[in-house]
């Protein structure tokens, strides 16, 4: 990519200078390939602006948070491995979205599930697959 030059009067009416300089990182965590915005910025390791995280990755080293959604399931899993209405053995991690049940597995939910799960309050407390993206069914 060709890097335009830089004209002053450009930069007097830019608000936001130390994002836009249009240029493509690669997070060296997750290799997701962006331009940085307010939203995803990045966080750059060491002197090397172009090595560093995007602002999930940082985030979920940080703060040891998952940032991702819950995972739509597998066709008829609901039933069949996440054993929905059966009580204990109903999986712990189904979730309810927006669009049905969902894994709850690798999701921003399933630290909450887990903690859930070791203080004896979840209802459901099957662990009945891989969780995404496999969704193997535990035996
Ligand atoms: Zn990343």
């Amino acid at each position: 990519m060709n890097r335009i030059h830089h004209n002053k009067e450009i930069l007097v009416t830019d608000q936001n200078p130390t994002s836009t300089s249009g240029e493509e990182v690669t997070c060296r965590v997750c290799h997701a390939t962006y331009v940085p915005d307010f939203i995803n910025d990045f966080y750059a390791d060491g002197a090397d602006p172009k090595v560093g995280r995007c602002e999930r990755c940082m985030m979920s080293e940080a703060f040891g948070v998952n940032t991702k959604s819950p995972h739509a399931l597998p066709k008829d899993y609901e039933n069949s491995v996440c054993k929905i209405g059966k009580g204990a053995a109903t999986c712990a991690f189904l979730t309810m979205g927006a669009g049905g049940f969902q894994c709850g597995k690798d999701s921003t939910v399933e630290k909450a599930i887990r903690e859930r799960l070791a203080e004896g309050t979840m209802r459901s407390k099957g662990d009945n697959c891989s969780g995404a993206p496999n969704f193997t069914p535990s035996t």
